[in-house]
């Protein structure tokens, strides 16, 4: 991948100005392919549009985790889509809609993704971006099994996966050393948190805010709610120590993207499916 991506940096997004970059949806040309080792023309040329140069792996890389995705989903429910050429757009595209926002991150920099489920939208992300190092965080064990082998065939060293949830990741804060300092904690380490389709913003935020470094940064890939779901959410940011940085509208959806600017407090994510049950800040209906 070059860096010769059009996208704004997340700097340029700052301000919570709504961005609208892009020339409209990608227009699905439905065009039935029935090998997934063959990127589409729709996906060449929207890719073409986002600024993204390929590496000459790449796109080999990227369909081969596109077969091993189709072909397991024919035994473990991983992606209600089946057609290669959609999801060719709806699943490669998508995740790497997210990459000019990446662009600015040191080598080494990392990324946790919550929720990854058949790996989107890390490991379209961990094949183009061998210079980062990415944690995929999955909750079921069958989707875990999914992800450690399909990282293992396609050779990706920079990727590692854990089992587990968001809410024990969160709190989990490593060994206190004798000098009152502590390592390998996985809450506020992350520079980047991704997710996509975990749930809505003002449930995801309290999933994912907890990890990111207090200067990090989360990106959220979401639909058309995307602006009610962050004005429903504006409290639980508040809480949690983060706050609104933009919203990029791109070829298969937006992106939601959250500043984080203080330690989130001890108190969050709370336990095991409490973010769900009793979203942060949002009001009890009567
Ligand atoms: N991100 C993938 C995608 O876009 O295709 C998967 C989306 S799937 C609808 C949601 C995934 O999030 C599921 O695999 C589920 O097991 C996982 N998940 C939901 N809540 C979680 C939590 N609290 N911690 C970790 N994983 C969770």
């Amino acid at each position: 991948m070059s860096d010769t991506l059009q996208y704004p940096t997340l700097r340029k997004l700052s301000g919570g100005v709504q961005n609208s970059l892009m020339e409209g949806p990608v227009k699905h040309t439905m065009t039935q392919s029935t090998d997934p080792t063959k990127p589409t023309e729709d996906f060449l040329q929207a890719a073409t549009t986002l600024g993204i140069v390929f590496e000459p792996t790449d796109l080999d890389q990227l369909a081969r985790f596109l077969a091993l995705l189709l072909d397991a989903n024919t035994r473990t429910n991983l992606t209600a889509i089946t057609d290669p050429a959609e999801a060719w757009t709806r699943h490669i595209l998508d995740a790497l809609t997210l990459l000019p926002m990446l662009a600015d991150l040191p080598d080494a920099a990392r990324i946790i993704d919550i929720g990854s489920g058949g790996g989107l939208p890390a490991i379209p992300l961990t094949i183009v971006c061998p210079h980062l190092r990415f944690t995929l965080l999955e909750a079921t064990g069958k989707k875990v099994t999914f992800l450690r082998e399909t990282i293992a065939a396609l050779g990706l060293s920079n990727a590692e996966v854990i089992q587990g949830r968001a809410e024990q990741a969160g709190q989990d804060r490593g060994t206190r050393n004798p000098d009152g300092s502590r390592t390998d904690g996985l809450r506020e380490s992350f520079d980047v948190v991704t997710a996509r389709a975990v749930g809505r913003l003002a449930v995801v935020a309290e999933l994912t805010i907890p990890l990111a470094k207090p200067t990090g940064l989360v990106l959220l890939i979401k639909g058309q709610k995307a602006d009610e779901e962050l004005a429903e959410a504006a409290k639980a940011l508040e809480i949690l120590g983060a706050s609104h940085a933009g919203t990029v509208e791109t070829p298969t959806g937006r992106i939601v993207a959250l500043e984080k600017n203080c330690l989130t407090p001890r108190t969050y994510p709370r336990r095991d499916g409490e973010p769900k049950r009793v979203p942060l800040g949002v009001p009890k209906k009567a």
